[in-house]
């Protein structure tokens, strides 16, 4: 018997409330694109290309939040087409920045903002993808980091689990050889409850980690407010330190909330 003809795995991307930044950093694999391009179909990708083939997906990267009802029944219909949906970047991991307004009543800003707020649909709370549909990996980061992602995509390629660390941002300032901006310097750093993924970038440069990556998987985030208190940070900036890129993720959440005043 003729031995059946090889179809490669297809790859969609789609997009939700969201930047972008996260899908570029795909097309920003310039070295390895074609490599992946060898291995995966790019069937699905309006960011990139026009060319459009029909689902079922083998793979869905997704990036952004869902913030109107019409994306809240868009991602049902986007993981019926899905073999594996993976999200990509806290926006679709956390809701991202554009979930500040869960802290606040959204009627509010669309009627200063808007001259006629009537025409605007919204949710009152942009949340993440998993809040809706079951998600199979959740790749963080704003914007992620494209290694992470090929080795990602390398992994549901070859039904294996991804091998993303999960520890902290401080794990890699110590294999890079860096001094604690904290210890050494008196400098504000959310590196202790904030997953790796960066290579430790900012505290690299001498400044604090922001938190772009979420809460790692077992943040003592109680612990790490008392430290900055201790440096002379005011409940008002740790509650914005908390609220910034992964401001909905439940530990910077919590965290947010008991200090606010
Ligand atoms: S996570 Fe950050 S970089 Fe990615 S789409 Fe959202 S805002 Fe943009
Ligand atoms: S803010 Fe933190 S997680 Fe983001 S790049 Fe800087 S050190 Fe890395």
């Amino acid at each position: 018997m003729a031995p059946k003809p090889y179809h490669k795995p297809k790859l969609a991307v789609w997009k939700f409330a969201s930047c972008d930044g996260c899908q570029l950093s795909l097309l920003d694999c310039e070295d390895e694109l074609l490599a992946l391009t060898d291995e995966v179909e790019v069937a699905y990708f309006p960011e990139a290309s026009s060319a459009e083939m029909k689902g079922p997906y083998d793979l869905s990267l997704v990036e952004g939040s869902i913030t109107t009802s019409h994306d809240a029944e868009r991602i049902h219909q986007v993981r019926r087409v899905s073999k594996h949906l993976v999200t990509i970047g806290a926006c679709a991991t956390s809701g991202g920045i554009q979930a500040l307004r869960n802290f606040k009543d959204v009627k509010e800003f669309t009627s200063i903002v808007y001259a006629q707020p009537e025409y605007i649909n919204t949710l009152s709370k942009s949340t993440a993808i998993a809040d809706h549909v079951f998600v199979d990996f959740e790749l963080r980061g704003c914007p992620i980091n494209k290694y992470q992602l090929l080795e990602v995509i390398n992994a549901f390629l070859h039904d294996r689990k991804p091998n993303i660390p999960t520890y902290s941002v401080c794990v890699e300032c110590k294999r890079r050889g860096n001094l604690c901006v904290m210890v050494a310097h008196g400098t504000p750093c959310l590196g202790p409850v904030t997953q790796a993924g960066c290579q430790a970038l900012c505290p690299t440069y001498h400044r604090g980690c922001y938190g772009c990556y979420g809460p790692m998987e077992s943040p003592n985030t109680p612990s790490l407010s008392q430290e900055w208190q201790k440096l002379g940070v005011s409940a008002v900036d740790l509650v914005r330190a908390y609220r910034s890129f992964n401001a909905y993720a439940e530990a910077f959440r919590k965290e947010s909330d008991r200090h606010e005043p």
